[in-house]
C-alpha cells in the first residue's frame, strides 16, 4: 500500500487520502446512527455496541489520516494512559457501578473537549489574525459546556460512589448564586466573542464554568444522579460537536449531535418514568430526609420462610417477578434463572415485569435477565403487565422497592406520587424479598409490605432465591 502511494503525485496523493479520510468518516458516522437505533432494543444491544466500537475504530484511523497530525508520540502516549486506565475500569468495575464509570467517562471526554478549546484559543495570533466572531461563539460554548460537565460529572461520580454526601447539599437562595455564576460566564463568553483579543477574560470563563459544574450537582440528591449523569452526557456531546466546529471536523460535528440528543431524549425518558420535571430534578433537591417518612405509623408485618414461600410459587397458576435494585446489588439473577427453570418445569406461567427506572440505570433490569439468559418475550413491559396483576397469583418483588410502591398513586404528600409504578398489590399474593423494612431510593415507607396479602421473606435476594428454588426441588421429587 505505502509502495503504491509513493509512486503517485504528491497531489493525486492528498486527493487519494482526502477520499479515504471522507469514506471513513461516512462508515463511522453511519455506524454511530445504527448503533444508536440497535442499542434500543435488548435483542440488538450488543450488536449496536459492536457497531459503535467499529464506528469508533474507523473514526479514530480517519482521524489520523488527516495530515493534520504534528506528531505520533503524544498520541501513543494518550492512548497508552487512556488504555491502562479504560480496560481495568470496564473489566473490574461491578455492573451496579456502571452509572458512575459511565459519569468519569463523561468527565475526561469533557476535560478533553475543554483543553483542546483552550490550547486552540491560544494558540490564535489575537493581535494580528483574531478569530471571528463565529469561531469563537463555538469555542466559547465548548469550553463553557466542557469544564462544567467536567466537575459536575466528578460530583457526580463522587456521590455514586458514596465519596461525597448523597444527600442534596443546599443553602438559601442557592440556585440564585448559581444562576448569577452562569450569568457571569455567559457575560465573559459574550465579550470574548466580540472581543476576542481580551486574552485576560478567558481564565475567568473557565474558572466560572468549573465552579458552576460543582455548584449545579451539589445541591441535587444521589437518587437523581443517574439522569443528572443522562444530562452531563448531552452537555458532553454538545461540548465535542462545538469543538468539531472549531477544528472544522464533520465527524466530530456529527457524533457530538449524536450524543448530546441522546443523552437529552434519555434523560426526557427517565423523569417521565418517574413523573418528574427537569427543572424538579435539577433544582428540587429531591431525596431529603421527609418528615413524613419518618413519623410513619407502625403496622403489622408478615414475613415468611423459603419452604412456605417456595410452596406457594408451586401451587401458582402465574407468577410475576419484579426485579429491582436489590436484585442488582445481590447478583441474584442467575438465582432468579434457576428458579424460573423449576418454576416452569412445573407447569407455572412465569413473567418478568419491567420498570423503566427499576435499579439504577435505564435497561438495568434487561441487562440482568438477559446475562442470565432469561428469554426475551418473558420480559414485559410496565404499561403491558400492568393488566395481568389482578389475575396474577404471585407477585414475587426481588430488591423492588419505590417502583411498587402504592403511595405513588394516591399519596399526594409523596415525594414519588404520579410516578408510575407496577401494581403488585393487585395480585392476589406478595412475596416481597429485601434484608430489611428500610426504605428504598427515595428514602419513602411502603405500604406494600404491610397490605394482608403481602407476606415479606426477609435476606438476601441470592441466598434466599437459592434456598426457595432448593426447597422447590425437593418439594417436586
Ligand atoms: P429501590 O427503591 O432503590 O429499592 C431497592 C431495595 O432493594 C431496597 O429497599 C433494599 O432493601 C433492597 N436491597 C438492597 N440490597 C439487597 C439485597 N442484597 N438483597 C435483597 N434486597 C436488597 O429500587 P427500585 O424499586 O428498583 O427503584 C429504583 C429507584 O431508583 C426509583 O426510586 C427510581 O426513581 C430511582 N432511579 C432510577 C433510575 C434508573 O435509571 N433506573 C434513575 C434515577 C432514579 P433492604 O436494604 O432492606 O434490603
Amino acid at each position: 500500500m505505502i509502495s503504491i502511494l509513493a509512486s503517485i503525485q504528491p497531489h493525486e496523493q492528498t486527493v487519494i487520502v482526502n477520499v479515504m479520510m471522507t469514506s471513513a468518516y461516512v462508515i463511522a458516522a453511519a455506524l454511530f446512527i445504527l448503533s444508536l437505533k440497535w442499542l434500543s432494543s435488548p435483542q440488538t444491544a450488543r450488536r449496536g455496541n459492536l457497531a459503535g466500537e467499529f464506528g469508533m475504530t474507523i473514526a479514530i484511523i480517519g482521524a489520523l489520516m488527516t495530515g493534520h497530525i504534528v506528531t505520533y508520540d503524544w498520541i501513543i502516549v494518550g492512548f497508552v494512559i487512556g488504555a491502562v486506565l479504560g480496560v481495568p475500569m470496564a473489566v473490574f468495575m461491578p455492573m451496579t457501578a456502571v452509572p458512575q464509570r459511565t459519569a468519569l467517562s463523561h468527565a475526561f471526554g469533557a476535560l478533553a473537549a475543554a483543553l483542546v478549546g483552550t490550547a486552540h484559543y491560544f494558540l490564535f495570533d489575537l493581535r494580528n489574525y483574531p478569530p471571528t466572531s463565529l469561531i469563537m461563539f463555538f469555542l466559547c460554548l465548548e469550553v463553557l459546556l466542557g469544564a462544567l460537565t467536567f466537575t459536575g460529572s466528578l460530583m457526580a461520580f463522587g456521590k455514586l460512589q458514596d465519596l461525597l454526601p448523597t444527600r442534596p447539599m443546599t443553602y438559601k437562595n442557592q440556585n440564585l448564586y448559581n444562576f448569577a455564576l452562569l450569568g457571569a460566564a455567559v457575560v465573559c463568553a459574550a465579550v470574548l466573542i466580540v472581543h476576542p483579543q481580551f486574552a485576560w477574560l478567558f481564565p475567568i470563563l473557565l474558572l466560572l464554568a468549573l465552579t458552576f459544574g460543582v455548584l449545579l450537582i451539589l445541591p441535587i440528591g444521589g437518587a437523581d444522579m443517574p439522569t443528572v449523569i443522562a444530562l452531563l452526557n448531552s452537555y458532553a456531546g454538545l461540548s465535542a460537536s462545538m469543538m468539531g466546529f472549531v477544528l472544522g471536523n464533520k465527524l466530530l460535528i456529527i457524533a457530538g449531535a449524536l450524543d448530546g440528543a441522546s443523552g437529552l431524549i434519555l434523560s426526557i425518558i427517565m423523569c417521565k418514568a418517574m413523573n418528574r420535571s427537569f427543572a424538579n430534578v435539577l433544582f428540587g433537591a429531591f431525596g431529603q430526609v421527609q418528615a413524613s417518612a419518618a413519623v410513619a405509623e407502625k403496622k403489622n408485618v408478615r414475613s415468611t420462610g423459603p419452604e412456605e414461600a417456595a410452596e406457594i410459587l408451586g401451587a401458582a397458576q402465574l407468577v410475576v417477578v419484579i426485579p429491582g435494585y436489590g436484585m442488582a446489588v445481590a447478583q441474584a439473577q442467575h438465582k432468579v434463572r434457576e428458579l424460573y427453570d423449576q418454576l416452569t418445569r412445573r407447569g407455572v406461567e412465569v413473567k418478568f415485569a419491567i420498570h423503566p427506572v427499576a435499579g439504577r440505570m435505564p435497561g438495568h433490569m434487561n441487562v440482568l435477565l438477559a446475562e442470565a439468559e432469561i428469554p426475551y418475550d418473558k420480559l414485559v413491559e410496565m404499561d403491558e403487565i400492568n393488566g395481568d396483576f389482578p389475575q396474577t397469583d404471585v407477585a414475587l418483588v426481588v430488591g423492588a422497592n419505590d417502583v411498587v410502591n402504592p403511595a405513588a398513586r394516591h399519596d399526594k404528600s409523596s415525594p414519588i406520587y404520579g410516578m408510575p409504578i407496577l401494581n403488585a398489590d393487585k395480585a392476589k399474593t406478595v412475596i416481597a424479598i429485601k434484608r430489611t423494612m428500610n426504605p428504598g431510593f427515595a428514602g419513602i415507607d411502603n405500604e406494600l409490605y404491610t397490605l394482608d396479602q403481602t407476606l415479606m421473606l426477609f435476606g438476601d435476594a441470592k441466598q434466599v432465591i437459592s434456598a426457595v428454588t432448593k426447597a422447590l426441588a425437593e418439594n417436586g421429587r
